[in-house]
């Protein structure tokens, strides 16, 4: 019965049914210990197995995308465009972000009372996060480009969030293998190609569980966010309604705007044949809120339901889950500025203009886990003057406003992708449906 419903159907399905048993939880007076003791470590299970698979997914379709495009010149086309691309759109977001908050002003109509017991409460949480963002911020200005380069590679393999080190030794192999002989490069070149395809199998067995996992994520997380004092935690998200309102208008302008204008300019693909192609992905995304863990899926369905190429999209996904994070970026611009409204401080035009560059470099640097975007907002903070401790204002609805940037980080990285595939000469007339074995009934 199970096998008919298409799978975003059933992790939509397994979403639903998470919340209303979270809220059904916190309603009522069963224990919160039954959901976090016996239901989270599903959810726990599910994430980490996502994530368990994400470094070798990125060294594998790195090196097999970068050998695949067969010269350098066709290397740098790409990545040029790619990075180009990647920027303009990441600028584009922030600029959105930047102009909502100016406009509606939510951080004008916090209430002092509110902005003093919010600042009481999240202290300690803000501090412990302004001392890891320190930790990055001691160091020279050309620290960032120094985190590239990996002292140790298997170092960097075993962290999720050392990514960026990942993609670099990657790519560097990818260039090599393109300049050795070629009889010494091809079994090399055999060996991640299948590595990948072996991956990929794993992401299917994976994804037998997605619904189970997505109702787990869901139902604990209602359950931790509401923690003891359910009334309390209501009360302290409606006061942040109007900022939160603000973050998530954003973040659909993206989706229901920008990204149909830029596919539209750029491509044949029709909108919502991509949207409901990358819905899957989206989904994932808004549960596991990290674009690494979502990569496997992003990977396959654009492949598999768009028909982009593997040489394509094993170079433009795996860069951009780590690169390119637009609803981050949005995100940490309106939160500047909330931030700085709430404080009573007014930017300059200067400041603003900071905040762009900052933002973009931020996501760059942000990894794609949960919560990592609020890490780097500090930075953005401390380069227009803005106290960091501030972000004890925004910390209350951060892991839901997490979930939707996740999902425009993904759809930015996939609209990008559609993008380069097409102006690379594929997918000729729009779309090119390809049989997937994920999504049975389409
Ligand atoms: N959770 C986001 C991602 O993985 C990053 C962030 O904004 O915190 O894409």
């Amino acid at each position: 019965m199970l096998k008919k419903i298409p799978l975003h159907t059933q992790i939509i399905i397994g979403l639903i049914l998470g919340l209303v048993f979270g809220l059904v939880v916190i309603k009522t007076s069963l224990p919160n210990s039954f959901t976090l003791d016996y239901i989270k470590p599903i959810g726990t299970i599910f994430i980490n197995s996502l994530k368990m698979i994400a470094v070798p997914l990125v060294l594998a379709s790195l090196v097999v995308g970068v050998s695949n495009l067969g010269d350098i010149s066709k290397l740098s086309r790409i990545g040029g465009k790619t990075i180009g691309t990647y920027l303009v759109t990441t600028v584009l977001a922030i600029s959105i972000g930047l102009i909502l908050v100016n406009v509606f002003k939510p951080g004008k109509s916090l209430p002092i009372e509110t902005r003093e017991n919010l600042m009481k409460l999240y202290e300690g949480d803000a501090g412990s996060r302004v001392g890891q963002a320190a930790e990055l911020q001691e160091q020279s200005p050309l620290q960032p480009l120094v985190d590239i380069v990996p002292e140790n590679v298997f170092l960097a393999a075993s962290n999720n969030g050392a990514m960026l080190q990942v993609v670099f030794f990657a790519i560097l192999i990818g260039i090599a293998l393109l300049q050795i002989p070629k009889e010494k490069g091809t079994p090399v070149i055999a060996f991640f190609d299948g590595l990948n395809d072996v991956i990929i199998q794993i992401v299917n067995y994976i994804m037998l569980i997605a619904p189970y996992g997505v109702f787990a994520l869901m139902a604990s997380l209602i359950v931790e966010i509401a923690g003891e004092n359910p009334d309390s935690a209501v009360e302290l998200l409606l006061a942040l309604l109007k900022y939160s309102a603000v973050v998530v208008g954003g973040l659909f302008t993206m989706i229901l705007l920008v990204y149909p204008l830029i596919l539209k300019a750029f491509t044949k693909v029709p909108y919502l044949d991509f949207f409901k192609a990358i819905r899957p992905a989206q989904l994932l995304a808004f549960s596991t809120s990290s674009s690494s863990a979502t990569l496997p899926v992003t990977m396959k369905q654009v492949e598999e339901e768009l028909g982009v190429s593997e040489e394509v999209s094993s170079f433009v996904l795996p860069l951009g889950a780590t690169v390119n994070m637009d609803g981050t970026s949005l995100y940490q611009g309106v939160a500047a500025v909330f931030i700085a409204q709430a404080l009573g401080m007014d930017l300059s035009l200067t400041q603003q203009l900071m905040i762009v560059l900052t933002a973009t470099l931020a996501s760059i640097g942000s990894a794609g886990v949960p919560g990592a975007g609020l890490i780097m907002l500090i930075i953005v903070l401390e380069s227009i003057g803005v106290p960091a401790a501030g972000i004890a204002l925004i910390i209350a609805p951060d892991r839901i406003l997490d979930m939707f940037r996740t999902v425009v980080n993904v759809t930015g990285d996939a609209t990008v992708c559609t993008i380069v595939a097409s102006t690379e000469g594929e997918l000729p007339d729009g779309l090119i449906r390809k049989s997937n074995p994920l999504t049975p009934n389409e």
